[in-house]
């Protein structure tokens, strides 16, 4: 962070799609920033917001500030609450110093799955967390946004990852907290607080406590043919029917419940279709020892 009058500022750049709070981190960024007298600039763009379209943040910090635009290359944090919305910035970022904080959660268009033959490829990002991992200087892939179901909305992976970005500026906890609490709803407050505490947690800990004890119990786990296995949450399944309509393999039905089950295990390609377009987060594709795929 700078700390003269001379040195350059601190830049964060916050990236997401339209309805996840980009703007809400980046608000609560600059307010805190204030709070410890420097000068900052906020800019925004979120001309695409009607729910799905980009949205970006530039925040920049310091003892002086000319420009609120992050010049190209320069960001020292991006954080993206959408996984694919990250890759799209990555180069924005200075790639021997920044920190990358992204969410791995994909929201994946409907439109990446024209082509509906069996065994055919999703056109989303296909880049592992790790192997973006290794692009970065510092980089943090969490499950946010599951973190967030676990807590009971997952509106608030955004707090999640506000707390992981908190690790990596040199604030004191009290302030962020103070200023959290003043930009959140107040029947809201004590579950953004437990969000950004997870956050925190997250990468202290520097593993994923938080986002496997964040599922409940009660899973219904089906071995598919191919060794993988598909978990369905049958807490958080609603009975949409989305995963059933859109996997390729057509091997999902709604059982007698409406829950959603894996009807055809034989034919699961482990795609992760459904696992993707699942709006509650309801279905993860496992590997044969039960660890989500990547
Ligand atoms: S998409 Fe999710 S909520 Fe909808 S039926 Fe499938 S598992 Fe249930
Ligand atoms: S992973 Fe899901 S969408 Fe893909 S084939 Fe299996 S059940 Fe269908």
């Amino acid at each position: 962070m700078a700390d003269t009058e001379t040195s350059p500022p601190t830049n964060v750049l916050i990236v997401g799609v339209g309805g996840q709070g980009v703007i809400m981190v980046s608000k609560v960024l600059a307010a805190l920033c204030q709070l410890h007298g420097l000068q900052v600039k906020q800019s925004e763009v979120h001309g695409m917001a009607k729910r799905g379209g980009s949205v970006f943040s530039h925040v920049r910090f310091g003892a002086q500030v000319w420009s609120p635009i992050i010049p190209h290359g320069e960001t020292d944090i991006l954080v993206a609450l959408e996984w694919s919305e990250g890759l799209r910035w990555l180069d924005a970022m200075r790639r021997d110093s920044g920190t990358f904080i992204a969410d791995t959660q994909q929201i994946v268009p409907p439109i990446a799955f024209r082509d509906r033959r069996p065994g055919a490829r999703s056109g989303y990002a296909p880049q592992s967390p790790a192997a973006v991992l290794e692009m970065v200087g510092t980089g943090f892939a969490l499950d946010a946004t599951r973190v967030a179901a676990g807590l009971g909305n997952t509106r608030i992976a955004n707090t999640v990852l506000l707390g992981a970005l908190s690790t990596a500026l040199p604030f004191p906890v009290e302030g962020w907290i103070s200023v959290l609490r003043d930009f959140v709803p107040p029947h809201t407050v004590a579950v953004n607080l437990k969000a950004f505490q997870a956050g925190r947690d997250w990468v202290e800990s520097g593993s994923r406590p938080a986002e496997e004890a964040a599922r409940p119990a009660g899973a219904r786990v089906a071995v598919a043919a191919r060794g993988h296995r598909l978990e369905i949450t049958e807490a958080w399944c609603k009975g949409c029917d989305i995963c059933v309509k859109m996997c390729p393999e057509r091997c999902l039905r709604l059982d007698e419940r409406g829950l959603a089950e894996l009807a055809n295990p034989a034919a699961c390609t482990g795609c992760r279709v459904c696992e993707w377009l699942c709006p509650d987060f309801a279905v993860r594709v496992l590997d044969g020892l039960g660890q989500p795929v990547a």
